[in-house]
């Protein structure tokens, strides 16, 4: 029986199949498949399917005994001694992926793929028999109980499939995905199945005249080739109905051409005498020689205007190529070739194992590690950490402003900076796959309008947008409020009296749609209080009484945009302050004393009575002039002074005065209010070369 499909093998390594099969065979005797044949018909059909693959003895054994662990009394000491201890190590590792009882079927998932993936680092042959076996299953699936039948094929099509196309095995991916379509679209695969049949019979008469066309044409130019055609997988082609949204009708290109040539110079001489041939559709040609596909896939693919309106899509690629794009990882076996595109492909699927294990090792989740498994087979995407060790999906080119709104729009809005795996990195930074992304946040932190240059999501995009507009609008609004209720009360009255007609007369005067856009107005600074008050009661056809001085405002230094500090003559914690209106701009704080205010001082219109809040949350600038003698040092002896002080110097400037004898320097440094200013103040004075110190308000 081995002869005919393992015919490769030393007939020393037969007569072992033999002996295997029989220990199989009675190791399961009395146990049936669901189709009601013997049990050992199973594991004799994962074997052929791997001997069509040339795997070695050692895996083919393993094969016929992959489920005698997991079903029958045998253990793994049995085998070891029977078999040799690879076989055992072999049968142990399929055996490990179905051993475990899941909870959740996510779970299930995750612990199956964390187990394969695990068992594959050590030896990829685990998973090849581990892919064979799940593939006579899904071929004889019709015999198993309908709920069962669409969970396995569900499976197979989130796990198995992925993992064959990505280890390259394309017979096997393209199969379990046609059986898995089967099982879980039976009515769509019956239409398609159907379709796909008359309109390959009515084009084979093109696809002769084409693949004439293209041999003579080779021929002509003297390159050796073999051209094909080539029908294209069912499922392939209702993804792309589905992804793109085609009609049946509209997918045309359901035959493909492959043409296999001696070397790599010739795929490019093929492809110019096909670009002559039929003209190239733009954008149709893509280059996996230069850049191969992750599973080591190597081909060129172009696609042309064909001559009777539909589309061909061709492939070009050499008889090495071909096989790694059969058979992938397996060609190892397949082809026992020195070829260098082999031995890399090898080394590649080595260095995606390791990789896995060692992320493995750091995480006992595992659907977590599914999430990091994904990374590899979902290329749109990056899979990034929190500081907890939770798993975020973002789009390709996401930044640390992404990842903060997709935590949670508070992170996002109070989003200062970012460490990305410990190291402070700017907010802009691309993220990659496996990143740990630590968000650093304060308290009065604010979006800025210039993430927007850069944030890939459209959450945090749309979250930037809205608290950028609503807030400086609540901010205004709330200041508008309290401006002209102050308004109101030195006219001796209040916001309480004003009626909605009033209101609604006032509106419809200036053209505003609402009372929090006149409010915000004012706050802003576009409307005056006074004057809205103003007309508000002149509405109410009342009498203008005598005014009396209002109540202050109270200043907190956190309204944002409507209330700004003058540059001036910075105002801080404790100097007397007053309140100028400016159009477009909000309220200006300036210090009563404030050389600058001039005229503007007794316009009752644009002045307010403000007042600082007990207590400030808020560092504000403040300049001081200093004289000191011209020595070697001073300068850092007064940084030190006031870094000793808690206060932060925002810029210095040093003017030597003549004669070299003295210097100034201006400073501008940041203080909480006006004792914690008397305070660096007088620390600064106990420096010997400090000769006068001023502040400064014009
Ligand atoms: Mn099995």
């Amino acid at each position: 029986m081995f002869k005919e499909w393992a015919g490769y093998l030393k007939p020393e390594d037969m007569t072992r199949l033999e002996t295997a099969y029989h220990f199989s065979e009675n190791a399961h005797s009395g146990q049936f498949r669901a189709s009601g044949e013997p049990y050992v018909s199973h594991p004799l059909a994962v074997a052929n399917i791997l001997a069509q693959l040339h795997l070695d003895p050692q895996a083919l054994t393993a094969a016929l005994l992959h489920d005698v662990m997991e079903d029958t009394e045998v253990s793994k000491a049995e085998i070891a001694k029977k078999f040799g201890n690879p076989v055992a190590e072999l049968v142990d590792g399929v055996s490990k992926l179905d051993r475990i009882e899941f909870e959740t079927k996510e779970e299930a998932q995750a612990e199956n793929f964390r187990k394969m993936l695990l068992a594959m680092a050590r030896d990829v042959r685990v998973i090849l028999i581990k892919l064979a076996d799940r593939l006579h299953n899904m071929r004889t699936l019709d015999a198993v109980p309908p709920a069962k039948r669409y969970r396995v094929a569900r499976e197979t099509l989130d796990i198995y499939a992925p993992i064959a196309n990505r280890l390259g095995l394309n017979g096997i991916y393209q199969e379990l995905e046609d059986l898995c379509f089967r099982h879980l679209y039976p009515a769509r695969q019956r239409v398609l199945s159907k379709a796909l049949k008359s309109a390959r019979g009515n084009r084979r008469e093109v696809v002769g005249k084409v693949l004439d066309a293209i041999r003579k044409k080779l021929a002509h130019d003297k390159v050796e080739a073999v051209v094909q055609g080539r029908e294209k997988h069912l499922f392939s082609i209702y993804r792309k109905m589905r992804e793109k949204q085609l009609a049946f009708a509209k997918v045309l290109d359901v035959f493909g051409f492959r043409i296999i040539v001696k070397d790599v110079p010739s795929c490019y001489l093929t492809l110019g005498a096909l670009h002559g041939l039929y003209k190239p559709i733009p954008g149709g040609f893509k280059d996996y020689i230069a850049i191969p596909k992750a599973n080591g896939y190597q081909s060129l693919h172009t696609k042309l205007f064909g001559p009777f309106g539909s589309p061909l899509e061709v492939q070009i690629r050499t008889q090495e190529m071909h096989k790694i794009a059969e058979a992938g990882v397996a060609s190892h076996w397949l082809y026992k070739s020195s070829d260098s595109s082999l031995n890399d492909l090898q080394q590649k699927t080595h260095q995606w194992l390791q990789s896995l294990l060692e992320i493995q090792s750091g995480s006992g989740d595992s659907v977590e590690f599914l999430e990091h498994v994904k990374f590899d087979l979902f290329p749109d995407e990056v899979y990034v950490f929190t500081p907890k060790g939770r798993i975020l999906a973002l789009p390709r080119g996401a930044t640390p402003v992404d990842f903060a709104y997709a935590v949670h729009t508070d992170i996002g809005n109070r989003c200062v900076a970012v460490k990305i795996n410990d190291e402070l990195v700017p907010l802009r930074t691309e993220l990659r796959n496996g990143d740990r992304v630590e968000i650093i946040t304060a308290s009065h932190a604010k979006p800025n309008p210039m993430w927007l240059n850069y944030v890939n999501t459209g959450r945090a995009r749309a979250q930037i947008r809205h608290f950028l507009k609503t807030v400086q609008y609540e901010e205004s609004a709330h200041i508008g409020e309290r401006l002209l209720n102050q308004a109101l009360g030195t006219l001796q009255t209040s916001n309480g009296t004003i009626t909605e007609t009033q209101w609604s007369k006032l509106l419809k005067d200036s053209g505003v749609k609402s009372r929090r856009d006149i409010l915000a107005d004012i706050g802003l600074g576009k409307r005056l209080g006074v004057v809205v008050a103003r007309r508000l009661l002149a509405l109410s056809e009342a009498h203008l009484v005598e005014r009396k001085p209002a109540a202050p405002i109270v200043i907190r230094g956190t309204e944002g945009m409507a209330v700004q500090f003058a540059q001036c003559c910075h105002p801080i914690p404790g100097d007397p302050i007053i309140g100028l209106i400016n159009k477009g701009q909000g309220m200006l704080i300036h210090t009563h004393d404030c050389p600058l205010i001039g005229k503007t001082r007794s316009d009752p219109d644009k002045v307010f009575d403000v007042e600082w809040a007990p207590e400030t949350k808020k560092l504000f600038n403040v300049s001081i002039r200093i004289v000191v003698i011209n020595q070697q040092g001073v300068l850092a002896k007064v940084a030190a002074e006031i870094a000793d002080a808690d206060s932060n110097i925002d810029n210095v400037a040093v003017v030597p005065e003549a004669g070299d004898q003295y210097a100034t320097m201006n400073f501008t440094l940041q203080v909480a209010n006006r004792p914690h200013l008397a305070k660096i103040m007088r620390a600064l004075r106990s420096i010997p070369e400090v000769i006068r110190i001023t502040r400064v308000k014009n």
